[in-house]
């Protein structure tokens, strides 16, 4: 996986060691065991055309791109991310998602997720209008890590676009730590809570990154009280060159119990999610 750091990160991984163990590469990245997977969620086999990839009946999941602020070293799709050639969408491939969307009429929620649809600022706005101009779309789901990982490309051309969507829209902003809420991020937080997109926050359970209760405290009651509710937090999935952020199973529980009894706003409660590894489930079948 090819290394891309911005400034912002490069600056604030000088003074923070969970954002340096995020961003810059790590040797042990090339020391994986026989049991992680390239692809853990398989989702190159539910991918019937370009950037899109249907596991479920209801949702769809659409990448505009492979490219992204900066490269997470624990990227579920790391096997992909930085291809940006490959990952090239064009509006004839959005064009080519509307044909099969309307084939699908259970479809009714849209995903746009890693790599990050905010780099790439005209399409998303072009696929936002296509997408939302279909009746049977009612959700539309953004994720993105670019208010935290390069805060400067952060566009108001789609602020402006994101008040035209009729749909409930959900802007999923991805925090690992309590340091990435900077000054920055911060002031692009309060450009959103004008609009009527709702901000939710989803978290990777991090090894050397978030795995303590404190840390995690810190980070979900500061998302709530900045208006962001924390839904997820993510087990690391069992991904080659990422298994040296997977927590292990007995330090997870006691933090994860302890954190049901012990956090005082319900709002900081995240789901916590272990994802079944559906490479894992087929290598098993
Ligand atoms: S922003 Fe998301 S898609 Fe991009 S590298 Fe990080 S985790 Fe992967």
């Amino acid at each position: 996986m090819l290394v891309k750091i911005s400034h912002h990160l490069k600056n604030l991984s000088k003074k923070s060691p969970a954002i340096k163990k995020q961003f810059f590469p790590s040797d042990r990245e090339n020391n994986f065991s026989k049991r992680a997977f390239i692809d853990p969620l398989l989702e190159e086999k539910f991918s019937p055309i370009k950037g899109l990839c249907q596991k479920y009946p209801r949702r769809i999941l659409v990448e505009l791109t492979l490219n992204c602020a900066s490269f997470c070293r624990f990227c579920t799709r790391r096997r992909k991310i930085t291809d940006i050639i490959n990952g090239q969408i064009t509006k004839e491939d959005v064009d080519k998602m509307i044909k099969y969307i309307k084939s699908k009429p259970d479809i009714n929620e849209i995903i746009f997720s890693g790599g990050d649809p905010l780099v790439v600022p005209n399409l998303l706005i072009y696929a936002l209008k296509k997408f939302s101009n279909l009746p049977q779309i009612t959700i539309i789901r953004i994720h993105t890590r670019v208010p935290i990982s390069d805060p400067k490309l952060f566009n108001q051309k789609v602020v402006t676009a994101f008040s035209k969507i009729k749909q409930s829209l959900y802007l999923s902003l991805h925090f690992e730590h309590p340091d990435e809420l900077t000054p920055e991020t911060l002031k692009i937080i309060e450009r959103l809570k004008k609009t009527r997109v709702i901000l939710i926050s989803q978290s990777v359970f991090l090894k050397g990154v978030n795995d303590s209760y404190e840390v995690l405290k810190k980070l979900f009651t500061r998302l709530a009280e900045l208006g962001i509710r924390p839904y997820y937090i993510y087990h690391c999935d069992l991904v080659r060159g990422a298994e040296h952020f997977i927590v292990r199973l007995k330090k997870r529980w006691p933090l994860c119990l302890s954190s049901v009894k012990i956090f005082p706003v319900s709002l900081i409660l995240s789901t916590w999610l272990i994802r079944p590894t559906d490479a894992a489930k087929s290598r098993y079948r």
